[in-house]
């Protein structure tokens, strides 16, 4: 006997919901008739209970988001709209378990917060304290997902709080494609991402340690003016010969003069931030 499907299985069928999550439009009606007719449809129907308790997710169906139409307080139709990304975060979080072994390296080699550096000892309550998946698409295979647990490092988490954590996670709904550091840091100067020791460009949230060392100890402020200074005579060479300031020189070097500017200005912050 085929096992019975479950309610979100049936919703994908009867509603043709495609890989985006997105549904036709299915009317109240629709569904009452699968209820009538006793088809295997029947369990999308609901009797008494709002079908929308949970949250607005129709019949509980968090997975996705909705819409619903309404003719005066009756639900006229219902679509699933697209994948639910809080719901998605949360599942991925759900199969990601962290071997012993790091979780007790983190636990003795931090004594604060590697986000927000608040220290470990003021919250007394030790699950206020996260060990935090430093690549939080959860894309690694090595790192994340039950079989991950032999070939993960300690170096691909963080230990952080647990503020800082919902923060993490708020600013990737906020900033789905480049979330910025906290603005205390830009506003010393300091950039909106780090190179980490593989030369990849990552954000803040990946590694707040890693950030604030990059920020640290990136060229001496000498070179970084040196730097600086040679773009800026290039410049004056660039426009005294060639007045086009479309021309790929110029461009280039505009472009290198505003990054050695923010540079050297960030560096000069640096000094006075412990
Ligand atoms: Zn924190």
């Amino acid at each position: 006997m085929p096992r019975t499907k479950s309610r979100i299985e049936l919703w994908n069928e009867f509603a043709q919901v495609d890989e985006n999550g997105i549904s036709r439009v299915v009317t109240a009606a629709e569904i009452k008739e699968q209820f009538n007719k006793k088809t295997k449809y029947a369990p999308l129907y609901w009797n008494k209970e709002g079908p929308t308790r949970n949250n607005g997710a129709f019949r509980g169906m968090i997975t996705y988001t909705w819409e619903y139409e309404k003719k005066g307080s009756a639900i006229f139709s219902i679509q699933s709209t697209g994948i639910n990304k809080d719901t998605e975060r949360q599942e991925m979080k759900k199969n990601r378990p962290i071997r012993k072994d790091i979780r007790e390296w983190h636990f003795a080699n931090f004594k604060h917060c590697c986000l927000c550096c608040e220290p470990l000892e003021s919250f007394k309550n030790k699950s206020k304290i996260v060990i935090d998946h430093k690549d939080d698409s959860y894309s690694d295979p090595r790192v994340c997902g039950k079989a991950a647990i032999d070939t993960q490092k300690k170096e691909d988490f963080q230990i952080i709080c647990e503020g800082c954590n919902r923060r993490k996670d708020l600013y990737k709904q906020k900033y789905p494609e480049w979330r910025p550091p906290p603005g205390h840091y830009l506003q010393m100067g300091l950039g909106n991402y780090f190179i980490d020791a593989k030369g990849v460009k990552r954000e803040y949230w990946y590694d707040g340690e890693a950030y604030r060392k990059y920020w640290k100890t990136r060229p001496s402020l000498a070179e970084a003016k040196a730097l600086y200074k040679s773009l800026k005579a290039e410049k004056k060479q660039l426009s005294a010969k060639n007045k086009k300031a479309t021309s790929i020189p110029v461009i280039r070097n505009k472009h290198l003069l505003k990054e050695a500017k923010k540079e050297y200005k960030a560096l000069k912050n640096l000094r006075h931030f412990k």
